[in-house]
């Protein structure tokens, strides 16, 4: 029989990495260390903290809890990042999408632990989204025949959601819009109640005193770097989700409200002329989507479990989908180092162009949400 060498294998790690392994491992604090790891849930980049804390009871001076960070392995305490994007963090990420899948479904079915009473099931509950307006043609797949540059593109295709003729698409427009879509959801929200005391023939203030209104929303980035929100919309009574809402707010009627409010000419935001920019005035896209949530699916509606996971995804997401960067931009150059692409590049170029005309609107500090500003 030849002999044959056995294999060596590679090794795994490095001398220096391998060492700091073994130190580590054999040192008198590990399990402290391993349980401060645990504790981060596996953060990718977690924050080291120095110092102490002392506490003592006021009247006798004595020393009730005394910690200090020199005992922990290493002399620091490890705590999650707790940053919320998948792309910065996946652990604390991960975590995070759980908090707001639980506290989502909990806004719809009710939750002990959250003093939300499970009859919040039977109070009327809207899932709505609100789009951007268009700001040019975009290369799309439409359900019947071809993009409008006659091509057939496939599903991942680069170039869907780009503008079909960069030289008209209004960059400016798209990037102001995303600036100033919170308080264009401000708007919608006052002229929401406006609209269901209309419909009770009520006024502002005696709504008030018979109805909540609450939401959860997040914001989602389509492909073509516009804003879209989604909402969880819900009817509670005056003190809120523990008290039955009047029983003329039924969801329908809520969907109608909605409706309403998103083409209401009060819901819209006035941006000024700036040099080159003309006067703008923003309001939502036509596409605009009121669905009742449902506690158990049956085909037409939406259900609570559907609503939470769709608000869960969305939340650790910021406008990645885009490919633009997931944290501030100091400098065009970064842009070319991280391969982002033209139609996300324009779209932040306008966010630096924009800057100087609209200064209080810090576009460029917001460039990498695409002007959004959380
Ligand atoms: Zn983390
Ligand atoms: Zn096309």
């Amino acid at each position: 029989m030849a002999h044959r060498a056995s294999p060596v294998p590679a090794p795994l790690l490095d001398p220096t990495t391998l060492g700091d392994l073994l130190r580590v491992a054999s040192a008198p604090d590990y399990t402290r260390w391993e349980d401060q790891i645990r504790r981060t849930g596996g953060c990718s980049d977690p924050i080291h903290l120095t110092g102490w804390t002392l506490h003592k009871d006021k009247t006798t001076g004595e020393t009730l809890h005394h910690y200090t960070t020199a005992n922990e392995p290493g002399g620091r305490l490890r705590v999650a990042c707790g940053n919320r994007r998948a792309s910065r963090c996946p652990s604390c990420a991960w975590t995070y999408a759980g908090d707001t899948y639980h506290l989502i479904r909990a806004g719809l079915a009710g939750d002990d632990r959250r003093d939300v009473p499970t009859t919040v099931r039977d109070h009327p509950r809207v899932f709505a989204t609100l789009t951007a307006p268009s700001f040019g043609p975009v290369h799309n797949r439409p359900d019947h025949g071809t993009c409008r540059c006659g091509a057939q593109h496939a599903t991942d295709a680069p170039e869907l959601g780009t503008a079909l003729d960069p030289t008209t698409y209004d960059y400016a427009g798209a990037v102001l819009f995303n600036n100033h879509a919170g308080q264009l959801w401000q708007r919608f929200t006052t002229r929401l109640r406006r609209e269901l005391a209309a419909r009770a023939g009520l006024t502002r203030r005696e709504l008030a005193d018979r109805l909540r209104v609450s939401y959860g929303k997040v914001a989602e980035f389509q492909k073509r770097g516009a804003l879209h929100f989604h909402a969880v919309i819900r009817l509670d009574g005056p003190e809120g989700p523990g008290t039955p809402p009047p029983a003329w707010a039924t969801v329908d009627l809520l969907a109608d409200a909605i409706r309403a409010a998103a083409a209401h000419s009060y819901t819209s935001v006035s941006v000024p002329a700036a040099e080159d920019q003309p006067a703008r005035s923003f309001r939502w896209g036509t596409q605009l989507d009121a669905r009742p949530v449902k506690a158990f699916g049956d085909g037409s509606d939406i259900t609570e479990q559907a609503v939470a996971s769709y608000v869960a995804k969305y939340s650790t997401k910021a406008a990645e989908t885009t490919g633009t960067l997931d944290r501030r931009i100091g400098e065009l150059a970064e842009l070319d180092r991280h391969q982002v692409p033209d139609h996300t590049r324009r779209l932040i170029t306008a966010c630096r162009d924009l800057d100087a005309l609209y200064p209080d609107r810090r576009l460029w500090a917001w460039a990498h949400m695409l002007g959004f500003r959380g």
